[in-house]
């Protein structure tokens, strides 16, 4: 299709913005074009976070010589055409804004040939102008080179984060689009060294393996055929998703598309999530690759000019269809839920011998945390005061709340978010030159990470090693790990490797590696929420929490505990 501009009244109706914000934004846009042009083969190169320099080659259907110039313009694409086109968006491009845009921040070049022509044809773009007009051999595909991204927009610079995370974004970039199009060839270099590659192959197993590894791969259940029990849809959902037995610390692994569009969207995660509910412990997440295809008039996507966003028609179908589907595929596998999982009930029988053992051996699946109290003088959620009275623990409401007597009335002590407290400042405050918190292992354990879980080991071994997690790196994203933190209790050292990668991964606002390994490492090892404690147990937490420097709140700034003053339980009790 050739190039044209777009008349004033479809370009209007288009949701407008600037779309790139930061490098990632430059391979999103660029790889999207690849794809919208048939590509089987994508090469992704990035140097200094790919400020300093992207390149994306693909083997799709050029751009015709005679178009080269227009393809710069602004609303100038070959995609759409009048209004209602906007109402069946089949491509994952349409605006016709990505390369002037990115011509405008930085020096592109781009070489292009398509089937028909004799000789590829070359463009130089540099703030915004055509500074090059050449023609060049080239094979059929296009190649683009941005270089020197925001070099005119200091301020814009200024906002990028560090390479390592730039390099983070657009890893995670070209991995979900590798998911999406397990038949396209995707490659990534990042500083000159292959960093991924998926197999092109089609299948989506395959795809799996070359993000997650081979763990994963396996411990996927196929979606597709579950499908036509759903009895007449327009709509439709492929994909895979592990096993209940596969989780995760945090939601990153869960990969929606929608028309194989890469989307983040709250209600289908949480229809994903939903599904899983009796499957998985509180606070656990499954590992999911879902492509949902819905007819292109029941979906926009011209909602913002990212793209990223969707609406949809009707969202409440989609909803229960995605988690339907999701559920099937858990159910057939799994006929009986784990009952260990189900139960929303304190366990009858509390073994007291059972301090220190693992910590998520009970029943969570409690979500109705979070203290809602008002402004009620006698209600505190403690936050402002520094120390804390010695406290007499009396008892455990809901296997989640330690109930306490102080010389002020009553205290009622998240231990979840009291341990975390405790765990975090035990970690900070450790000497770094003592062993005592590192626990060998008998054994040593072989893990294999995803792409994103060891580009952050290779990078911060040393810190991961201080913490506990004494990591050997052996060959291709597996590794044998040697010892782990003592504190951390599951008995599977391999899974909570990951998790702590995986938490690390998410960042915060913490300040240096170490307080945000030690946050990590705190969320990951606290006791849960709905774990029967014993009264030894109950006695330690609330007196290390009187040692914690900042006692009244949890890392993430949540309150630890509530007081409820003598006061206020006399006034409700009308004493007074
Ligand atoms: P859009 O993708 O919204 O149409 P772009 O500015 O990204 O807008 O691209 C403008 C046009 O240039 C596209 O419509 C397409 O015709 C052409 N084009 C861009 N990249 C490629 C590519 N890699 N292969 C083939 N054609 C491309
Ligand atoms: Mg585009």
């Amino acid at each position: 299709m050739p190039i044209r501009l777009l008349s004033e009244r479809v370009s209007s109706k288009i949701a407008a913005g600037e779309v790139i914000e930061r490098p990632a934004s430059v391979v999103k846009e660029l790889l999207e074009n690849s794809i919208d042009a048939s590509a089987s083969s994508i090469s992704v190169e990035i140097r200094g976070g790919g400020i300093e320099y992207i390149r994306i080659t693909d083997n799709g259907v050029g751009i015709s010589s005679s178009d080269l110039e227009l393809a710069f313009k602004r609303s100038a694409t070959s995609k759409i055409f009048e209004i209602r086109d906007l109402d069946s968006i089949a491509t994952l491009g349409f605006r016709g804004e990505a390369l002037p845009s990115i011509g405008a921040v930085s020096r592109v070049s781009l070489l292009t040939r398509t089937q028909n022509d004799t000789h590829g044809a070359s463009i130089e773009v540099l703030d915004g102008r055509i500074s090059k007009r050449e023609e060049q051999a080239a094979s059929i595909g296009t190649s683009v080179t941005v270089r020197h991204l925001f070099h005119n927009f200091p301020g814009r610079r200024k906002f990028l984060r560090t390479v390592a995370t730039e390099t983070k974004r657009i890893q995670l970039l070209v991995t979900r689009y590798a998911l999406a199009y397990p038949e396209v060839k995707f490659q990534l270099r990042t500083e000159r060294s292959l960093t991924f590659e998926s197999a092109g192959s089609g299948a989506l197993d395959e795809a799996i393996h070359s993000v997650y590894g081979v763990q994963v791969a396996e411990s996927m259940l196929d979606l597709g055929q579950f499908n036509e029990l759903q009895g007449v849809s327009s709509m439709s959902v492929s994909g895979m998703v592990g096993i209940p037995g596969l989780s995760r610390a945090n939601r990153t692994y869960i990969s929606l598309f929608v028309n194989r569009r890469w989307v983040q969207n709250r209600m289908l995660s949480y229809a994903v999530e939903q599904a899983y509910h009796g499957f998985m412990k509180e606070r656990r997440f499954p590992v999911a690759v879902v492509n949902i295809k819905i007819p292109y008039g029941d979906v926009d996507v011209n909602v913002h000019p990212i793209k990223a966003e969707v609406r949809f028609k009707r969202d409440e179908e989609v909803f229960a269809t995605l988690q339907k589907i999701v559920r099937l595929s858990l159910t057939t596998h799994t006929p009986v839920p784990d009952l260990k999982y189900m139960s929303h009930e304190i366990p009858r029988k509390v073994d007291i011998t059972q301090s220190g053992s693992a910590f998520w051996n009970t029943t969570p699946f409690d979500d109705s945390r979070g203290s809602k109290v008002s402004g009620d003088p006698n209600v505190h959620i403690l936050t402002h005061m520094k120390t804390l009275p010695i406290l007499r623990v009396l008892g455990q409401i809901h296997s989640t709340y330690i109930i306490a007597e102080g010389p002020e009335g009553m205290y009622l002590i998240d231990q979840h978010a009291a341990h975390e407290r405790i765990l975090f400042e035990k970690t900070i405050k450790r000497d770094d030159s003592s062993s005592a918190h590192i626990q060998s292992l008998l054994e040593p354990v072989t893990v294999e990470l995803s792409v994103d879980q060891s580009d952050l080991l290779d990078r911060h071994i040393d810190t991961m090693a201080k913490l506990g997690f004494i990591v050997e790196d052996f060959s291709n994203r597996v590794y044998i790990l040697r010892s782990s933190p003592s504190m951390l209790k599951t008995g599977n050292p391999g899974q909570e490797l990951m998790d702590v990668l995986d938490l690390f991964n998410e960042g915060g606002g913490y300040e240096s590696w170490k307080e945000r390994a030690a946050y990590s490492i705190a969320c990951h090892g606290a006791i849960r929420a709905g774990k029967v404690l014993s009264s030894q147990e109950m006695n330690e937490l609330t007196k290390d929490l009187e040692n914690c420097d900042q006692p009244h709140t949890c890392p993430h700034g949540r309150p630890t505990m509530i007081h409820i003053t003598n006061s206020r339980l006399e006034s409700e009790f009308g004493r007074t």
